[in-house]
């Protein structure tokens, strides 16, 4: 942690262009660690179970079986809702009262997201659209520093399995860019909610699976470069890890890249998942 802030106070001295967005993280860093305290990990898994989900291939992680209590999970939402600057959108007040309300439960919220079901939010039809995005936010950084803390007893294991897809072998969200290590050439993905890295086929696009062909770098920095499907329309941020995929911070290039992402979108491409900043 300490690094990365070391890291994170060097790169807005020579980024300046994304300071602000540096201190909006570094804060955010610091929030993931206190919903940490609050809430301990409790998913658990027996050894067929794990088997048979990623045989079938099915993430691992599932919500209903860990025992998460109801009220630390609203402290932890708070923590984020006093964070966020309250001019910057009315809806946070929204948000807070919808919250304080005697009958509202976060749980069943944070449940239909780790699994990615968007339906749910689009049927939400008591709040406006606007409060239901902004819900789906809160959920996201909520869930992100508890799945994190999750992933942490399952990652040797995960290490040693196949797994082909391009979501999460863990948590079954999708990937927010890739990294390259050099020295055996393979791809890994680096899921956008866990943060796992997994293998994946270095050529292959992780929308359609068709074969990418085409990509531009970074005219600042080599190690990052846009891969372009023009099958699908999808790409993919792409860093040269050299050689340490694991020493890497990649998740503060990524923000210190968000030009790339700039270009490719004026270019008629879209990510099919993003980072919460793109
Ligand atoms: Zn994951
Ligand atoms: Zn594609």
């Amino acid at each position: 942690m300490e690094a990365l802030d070391k890291e994170i106070e060097k790169l807005k001295r020579e980024k300046p262009v994304y300071k602000e967005i540096l201190c909006f993280y570094q804060n955010l860093l610091r929030l993931f660690k206190e919903v940490k305290g609050k809430i301990k990990p409790s998913f658990e898994i027996s050894e067929g179970d794990f088997n048979k989900r990623i045989d079938n291939g099915f993430p691992v992680y599932k919500w209903d079986e860990a025992l998460y209590s109801e009220d630390e999970l609203k402290k932890c939402l708070k923590i984020f809702l006093d964070f966020l600057p309250e001019d910057k959108t009315k809806k946070l007040n929204q948000i807070s009262s919808i919250i304080e309300r005697d009958n509202f439960t976060i749980s069943p919220i944070l449940k239909e997201f780790s699994t990615k079901n968007l339906t749910y939010f689009k049927q939400m039809e008591q709040f406006e659209e606007e409060t239901v995005k902004l819900l789906e936010v809160f959920s996201y950084l909520v869930l992100k520093p508890i799945v994190e803390e999750e992933l942490l007893k399952f990652q040797k294991k995960l290490e040693k399995i196949k797994w082909n897809e391009a979501f999460c072998p863990f948590c079954g969200f999708s990937p927010s860019y890739a990294l390259i290590e050099q020295e055996e050439g393979f791809k890994y993905l680096n899921c956008s909610l866990c943060g796992h890295m997994w293998r994946f086929p270095r050529l292959l696009c992780i929308n359609c699976k068709k074969e990418l062909k085409e990509y531009f770098y970074d005219p600042d920095d080599q190690t990052c470069r846009i891969e372009l499907c023009n099958e699908c329309k999808n790409y993919i941020k792409v860093f040269d890890a050299r050689g340490n995929i694991y020493g890497y911070p990649p998740l503060v290039k990524d923000l210190i890249t968000l030009h790339m992402d700039v270009i490719a979108k004026e270019k008629g491409f879209t990510k099919e998942s993003g980072s919460l900043f793109f």
